[in-house]
């Protein structure tokens, strides 16, 4: 398999997933443009996305869904309550919106999901699986949900939550309801968080851990990087490799080794 991020942070999320022939999105918080950008970037042309799936309602997950959906043809996918909350509902037919279901399958990849502990109405992450391997999205979360660490343990490829130092949204410029709610228990994972749960989900199959929704005023890359390995200390033989998602550009295309 491979996976990357296309955009990252609380400006824009959005995901690639590519399994054999089958290539699909998780979600669009960012420009038609920049979308159309990356995917040639892959080798892709966006109409052979196979599908949109949204985590969630917030705007950094949605913000290009409808345009890119529309012009390109694209069916999109989102829980049944998320579906309710998503401002272009009704520019889509009750048959065009199509929601997840234990099982399903897009193209040639199976779509597994969890529910996320956030301030959305219904947020889940992923599990995609191809021939045996499996990649994990785990963004915008307050906590590791038990869902969560069940489906994400020993994936081959994650693709996790580092929001923020703490120490940073602590003493930073956020007003303190907003401190709060980043840090609550459905807000986001901090630098640390990520660490001590990727310490208990990374297993021997783990290759590559791509750090993402980094906040932009309460963290930094190095900041990320350094909490995360201070925390995998215990893995150092055999660590996988651990790189932080651009804000505004792709990260270059992580390709999971067959074994
Ligand atoms: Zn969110
Ligand atoms: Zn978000």
């Amino acid at each position: 398999m491979k996976f990357t991020t296309i955009v990252s942070g609380s400006s824009g999320n959005c995901i690639y997933i590519e399994g054999g022939a089958t290539a699909l999105l998780v979600d669009a918080g960012c420009s038609n443009r920049c979308l159309v950008q990356a995917l040639a970037g892959f080798g892709r042309r966006p109409e052979q996305i196979a599908a949109l799936l949204i985590t969630h309602e917030h705007r950094d997950h949605i913000s290009g869904a409808l345009r890119f959906a529309r012009r390109f043809g694209i069916p999109v996918y989102a829980s049944e309550l998320t579906w309710e909350k998503l401002p272009f509902r009704n520019d889509f037919f009750r048959e065009e919106q199509h929601i997840f279901e234990y099982g399903m399958k897009v193209g040639e990849i199976e779509v597994d999901f969890f529910r996320l502990a956030h301030d959305a109405v219904q947020p889940v992450g992923f599990v995609f699986s191809h021939q045996g391997q499996r990649v994990g999205v785990a963004t915008d979360t307050g906590v590791v949900t038990p869902s969560m660490a069940r489906l994400l343990a020993n994936a081959d490829g994650m693709i996790f939550e580092a929001n923020h130092d703490y120490d940073m949204l602590l003493h930073g410029p956020y007003p303190y309801p907003l401190k709060r709610r980043v840090a609550s228990e459905n807000g986001h994972l901090s630098n640390q968080q990520a660490g001590l749960a990727l310490r208990e989900l990374i297993g021997e199959r783990t290759q590559a851990v791509l750090l993402a929704h980094l906040s932009e005023t309460n963290n930094r890359p190095e900041l990320a990087l350094a909490a995360v390995q201070a925390c995998l200390e215990p893995f150092r033989h055999h660590l996988p490799a651990i790189t932080v998602a651009p804000r505004y550009t792709a990260h270059p295309l992580i390709e999971l080794q067959t074994r």
